[in-house]
């Protein structure tokens, strides 16, 4: 297995409703290690590059919308496999479709306010992660 690393977001609605420290919990109870860390807030401009790839989905507007409304918590989670790790923690995007015991399913709110974010792929962590953290910012 391959030592990976990816790019987890606790997004605004989980940040809102005090659930940081429940989630980061879940990432290093798997296994996880935690290598960069930050709390911030989004511009719209700034969450509209992050989803760039989404720009041409009707969710877009709404999603930007959101992701920019209040702080969120950066990660880069370190391990072996470590992207499909945090994606299986973080169970489906809808959480009513999500598996039990997933983040989603247990703390997301909706399809859009679902709590978490984790990179889909080696590519896209390697655009994702220097989004947030520069080289000096990561272990
Ligand atoms: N999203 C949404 N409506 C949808 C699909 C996605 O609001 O129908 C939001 C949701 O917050 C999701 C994000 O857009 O996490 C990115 O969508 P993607 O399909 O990449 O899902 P993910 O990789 O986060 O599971
Ligand atoms: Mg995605």
């Amino acid at each position: 297995m391959a030592v990976e690393r990816t790019l987890a977001i606790i997004k605004p609605d989980a940040v809102s409703r005090g659930l940081t420290g429940e989630i980061l919990k879940r990432l290093e109870a798997a296994g996880l290690t935690i290598v960069a860390l930050k709390r911030l807030r989004l511009t719209r401009e700034q969450a509209r590059a992050f989803y760039a790839v989404h720009r041409e989905r009707p969710f877009f507007d709404s999603l930007t919308e959101y992701m920019s409304s209040g702080p969120i918590v950066a990660c880069v989670a370190a391990g072996d496999n470590a992207i499909q790790r945090w994606r299986d923690l973080m169970g489906a995007t809808d959480p009513a479709e999500a598996a039990a015991g997933t983040i989603r399913r247990d703390l997301g709110l909706d399809k859009e306010k679902n709590a978490v974010h984790g990179s889909d792929s080696p590519e896209t962590a390697a655009t994702e992660i220097p989004f947030f953290f520069s080289a000096l910012e990561v272990e």
